[in-house]
């Protein structure tokens, strides 16, 4: 599958999402800034699509402002989410995880806004909560959408399954280069660079028991997009 397919079918992903956690009561809104943390993970196919709008709108100095203020205690996956559904469902032994919840605000979280907010990557859409986090400290997220945002992210790493996964800010500085983007719209990525992460297509979907029902109607949806 070409890079305009790969994200076509990104674009129609966005709009069933929207529309499926568009019916819960949500908390979020403008200037709600809380979850935008330096811990956001994203794909290659992702982050493409992010540097793509920023060239469109002539906004290519975020870049420059990722790099400056990328955090050093930013998270960085061990593995993948796919990866991690497999070793799971094999019963191994998942990379030990170092998440620091203090990490600070994403790089390009200006005035409590986000300047990518029509762009922004799976791993900053699927932060929902029914109840301003900024009051009760965490997000109050209805279970059944965990499971939605993991069938997202795991079918976003699917079609990109060429790709990488990492953080916000390590995506971006790689595609950064004309050299990467070339290779990866080209198909031509090899062994993850330090910092990012092998995807990888999906073997097992992380739905539990209660919710395999429900969830049916979304991945026939999802299944369904045709380009
Ligand atoms: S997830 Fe929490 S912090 Fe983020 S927009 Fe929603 S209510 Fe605000
Ligand atoms: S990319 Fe935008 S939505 Fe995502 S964490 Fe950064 S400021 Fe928030």
């Amino acid at each position: 599958m070409d890079l305009n397919a790969k994200l076509t079918i990104l674009e129609r992903m966005v709009d069933i999402y929207d529309q499926v956690v568009g019916e819960f009561d949500l908390a979020c809104g403008k200037y709600c800034d809380h979850c935008c943390t330096a811990n956001v993970t994203m794909t290659t196919l992702e982050g493409y699509r992010i540097h793509a709008h920023l060239e469109k709108t002539d906004d290519m100095h975020h870049l420059d402002t990722i790099a400056r203020l990328a955090l050093p205690g930013r998270y960085m996956p061990g593995v993948s989410l796919n990866r991690l559904a497999d070793i799971c469902a094999r019963d191994g032994d998942p990379p030990e995880e170092h998440l620091n919840p203090e990490a600070g605000p994403c790089p390009v979280l200006a005035d409590s806004a986000c300047p990518l907010y029509p762009v922004r990557p799976f791993g900053c859409r699927c932060m929902v909560s029914a109840r301003n986090c900024g009051e009760t400290g965490f997000a109050d997220m209805d279970p059944f959408i965990l499971t939605v945002n993991d069938v997202f992210l795991q079918h976003v790493e699917h079609i990109d399954a060429k790709g990488y996964t990492g953080n916000f800010a390590d995506v971006m500085q790689f595609l950064e280069s004309d050299e990467n983007r070339q290779n990866y719209a080209a198909g031509r990525l090899g062994a993850a660079p330090e910092g990012l992460v092998a995807n990888q297509p999906v073997f097992i979907l992380m739905i539990p028991p209660e919710h395999r029902e429900r969830i049916q109607p979304l991945l026939m949806q999802i299944r369904s997009i045709q380009v």
